[in-house]
């Protein structure tokens, strides 16, 4: 089933406004939709930062009317969609523009399923295409670069009693228009620009391995995992260069392309659990499973890894498959170190709580994944 609805779900993509100042045009092409009301669903650090502040401007001149729903936390909650969705009714709103990091996108997402899904709570439309009916246009401006959460189908929700961090996913969810503009990640912190990229690239690495590659996506996660090499260490040491920055977006995007095609597997169920039961947030949390999930993958991944330590340029003519996938993960290792990301989830795990989480990693992991039988005993 993975596998063919890889090749044959309606998958579209968003139509981009791409490039510097991109966002400004924006608001003129919601008011041609003939939109008059909005929800914008952002959290509280882009409000303090002002990042807004030009959209806001700019919709009010377009004639546009908002309401703003900047509650949203890290790891968002099904109390945060209901929060939300509460506004965009008592606005009578019609559209939905998400404006941050995966959060906010997500939790927006989650607005437009119960939108079009009044009669069913969120953790009712958990797993695969339970919406199946249009959502409100959604307009999503990433201002972080590694969800790719733009172009995907999900929404990852929190259930904040149970500490059950799950997705939805239909391909309703995909927004209409995505804006990648550069001048909205200037500012992101080192922190956060080295972990929410080492989250795009956890999403163009584990779809390369997954069985459900089609061309389109193992084209799109070698682009991603290229742009990544060569731009997010310079992203990272030095946030103000405008291009590296512009294509971590793309890198970013990319990842959301690849991944919500040909999926994601244990690295990132895993960080989910922790995302669920600890608030690890997520690109810290694949940054540091990562490597050690490759390892114990084995030898079922050697082909792929060499092939990507091949892209990347970072073996010989001579070395093994087996060395060069060495290689592969060595350099996914020395980037966390050279970003400061630790190796371990140190400090947070409760030992009681491990059987449940990996139950529940199990359950939530692709089974087209290169060792699932072993994983399964
Ligand atoms: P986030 O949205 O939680 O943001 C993290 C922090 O960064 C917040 O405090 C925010 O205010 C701040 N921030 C955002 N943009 C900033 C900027 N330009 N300058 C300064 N600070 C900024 O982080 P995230 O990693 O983007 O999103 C994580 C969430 O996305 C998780 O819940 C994860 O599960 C989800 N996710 C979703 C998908 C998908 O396809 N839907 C894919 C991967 C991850």
């Amino acid at each position: 089933t993975y596998k063919i609805a890889a090749h044959f779900l309606p998958w579209r993509k968003p139509e981009l406004l791409e490039g510097e100042h991109s966002l400004s045009k924006l608001p003129a092409l919601i008011r041609r939709k003939g939109l008059n009301h909005v929800l914008i669903v952002t959290d509280q650090g882009i409000v303090k930062l002002g990042l807004m502040d030009g959209l806001l401007h700019g919709l009010t001149a377009a004639g546009v009317s908002y309401v703003v729903y900047d509650q949203t936390v890290p790891n968002p909650t099904i109390e945060n969609v209901e929060e939300a969705l509460h506004l965009y009714h008592a606005n009578r709103c019609e559209g939905i523009i998400a404006f941050g990091g995966g959060s906010p996108m997500d939790c927006a997402k989650g607005v437009g399923a119960r939108v079009a899904r009044p009669h069913k709570t969120i953790p009712q439309m958990k797993g695969q295409l339970k919406i199946r009916k249009a959502i409100p246009s959604l307009f999503a401006i990433p201002t972080t670069s590694g969800t790719g959460s733009e172009a995907t189908v999900v929404s990852v929700i929190s259930n904040s009693k149970t500490h059950e961090k799950f997705a939805i996913n239909d391909t309703v969810l995909i927004p209409q228009y995505a804006v990648l503009d550069p001048a909205l990640t200037m500012g992101l912190p080192p922190h956060i620009t080295a972990t929410t990229g080492m989250d795009a690239l956890t999403h163009a690495v584990e779809a390369y391995i997954g069985r459900s590659n089609t061309k389109e996506t193992i084209r799109c996660s070698r682009e991603a995992i290229s742009l990544i090499f060569e731009n997010l260490f310079e992203a990272y040491s030095n946030g103000t260069n405008k291009n590296a920055r512009k294509n971590m977006q793309k890198a970013s995007y990319l990842g959301g392309i690849t991944f919500t095609r040909a999926y994601v597997g244990y690295v990132h169920a895993i960080a989910h659990t922790l995302g669920g039961f600890y608030n690890v947030p997520h690109g810290q949390a694949n940054a540091i499973i990562l490597p050690h999930v490759l390892e114990y993958y084995g030898k079922s991944v050697y082909k792929p890894l060499a092939e990507l330590a091949d892209l990347i340029g970072v073996t010989q003519a001579s070395d093994s498959v087996e060395i060069k996938a060495k290689k592969f993960i060595k350099w996914i290792k020395d980037l966390n170190k050279a970003m400061h990301i630790p190796a371990k989830v140190s400090g947070v795990i409760v030992e009681e709580d491990i059987p449940l989480m990996v139950d529940r990693a199990l359950k939530e992991a692709n089974p087209l994944y290169p060792v699932p039988k072993i994983l399964g005993k």
